[in-house]
């Protein structure tokens, strides 16, 4: 079986693991801060809140931006629904903006087209792992009063014009699922350069307490810790932050090995007439957490039928990213003008990559498409 992605890991995270649990402290505590800094320090933002998931950590960002019931939250249809399931935990309502073709984003454009009275954030999404144009987009967003949320789930050691993704907005978010490029099993950091943001964020997630559990725990006074406002258990024990520091040591290795893989499947497919696929925006670098390929309509087999060409020889695909518009939660919101996110959602694949992907393996998948390539027009394998 090849599967679609399979996370790296070795002896050393479960080392780490059991270090901290023969430590006798498992909960948030000093792993968890120094898994912070240590994030902090590599993508250049001042402060990372590290909290359960992305998913969460994006509420949180809404939160700080104060983001609440009269609001629009403009995100990309074209993203895992978490995104804008965010706007709905405020009260917001998220609206859908279609995707550029060539890096699967939003841009300055397709926000242009969606932008109200109402707007007061964007949500914007490094899809795969591909950097969004960021300078258009803050260019737009910045005088008009509309935060700019990155949803870097996907994104870890991708870059923008030369710098890492995670410093270029005041709310970053990163995901550590283990789908994406480094794990914790769940988990997630929230990254901001507003200090005042990142002292609430931090109380937020522990309930609105106006002191950690673990600074409390190593005070020598008496202290009544307070509950300034309601928060919520957000927290990331540091069992999760000593797996997170080891795969951190591990990123430049990860996305090294996943560019040169995914360089070979380019390198492949540019002699397939009509394919497109993930490739480096002028402006930056991806770390391919996704390699996708988008089907012309012209290709002799359905997207489904290559999956499941794919499936018969023990390959694992994923049908492109979702279209989160299309789904029975926004149901409503489906008389979209959103033609390249539908095109994608129709025509979209997401190869295998992962970090033991050997040339052999990578071989047998490219024997599928190039085998399904050479089918005449209109034959199908059902
Ligand atoms: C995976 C993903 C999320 C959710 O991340 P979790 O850490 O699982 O909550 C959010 N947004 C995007 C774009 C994702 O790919």
């Amino acid at each position: 079986m090849i599967p679609i992605m399979r996370p790296w890991l070795g002896s050393e995270e479960g080392a780490a693991a059991a270090e901290v649990i023969s430590s006798g402290w498992i909960a948030q505590g000093p792993r968890v801060e120094r898994f912070e800094h240590a994030l902090a320090a590599r993508v250049g933002a001042s402060d990372g809140i590290a909290v359960t998931s992305c998913t969460t950590a994006l509420h949180l960002a809404l939160i700080v931006l104060g983001v609440g019931p009269a609001d629009e939250v403009i995100v990309p249809s074209l993203s895992f629904i978490a995104t804008a399931n965010a706007a709905r935990y405020v009260a917001a309502t998220p609206v859908f903006a279609d995707v550029e073709i060539d890096t699967l984003n939003l841009s300055a454009r397709t926000i242009e087209r969606v932008l109200t009275p109402a707007t007061r954030a964007v949500i914007l999404v490094h899809q795969g792992g591909t950097p969004a144009d960021l300078d258009e987009i803050h260019r737009l967003c910045d005088p008009r009063g509309i935060a700019v949320i990155e949803d870097a789930a996907c994104a870890i050691g991708a870059t923008y014009k030369g710098r890492p993704i995670g410093g270029h907005s005041d709310l970053v978010a990163f995901s550590f699922h283990p789908r994406k490029v480094i794990t914790t099993g769940e988990g997630g950091m929230l990254m901001t350069s507003n200090p005042d943001w990142a002292e609430r964020l931090r109380r937020l997630r522990e309930h609105g307490m106006n002191m950690s559990a673990a600074a409390r725990h190593s005070l020598t006074s008496v202290t009544i810790e307070q509950y300034l406002e309601t928060g919520y258990n957000y927290r990331m024990t540091d069992i999760q932050a000593a797996v997170g520091l080891v795969q951190l040591g591990r990123l430049d290795e990860i996305v090294a090995r996943r560019r040169r893989l995914a360089e070979r499947y380019g390198s492949f497919l540019d002699d397939i007439p009509g394919i497109a696929f993930a490739k480096d925006p002028a402006y930056g670098t991806t770390n391919y957490q996704s390699f996708w390929l988008i089907l012309p309509e012209e290709f002799p087999v359905t997207r489904n039928d290559l999956m499941a060409r794919m499936l018969e020889r023990g390959i694992s695909t994923r049908r492109g990213i979702m279209a989160a518009h299309l789904e029975p939660p926004y149901a409503t919101s489906a008389s979209l003008d959103l033609p390249v996110t539908e095109r994608l959602d129709r025509q979209a694949v997401l190869l295998p990559l992962y970090h033991e992907m050997t040339e052999e393996d990578q071989d047998g998948v490219m024997a599928v498409i190039q085998d399904s390539a050479r089918l005449a027009p209109g034959r199908t394998s059902t």
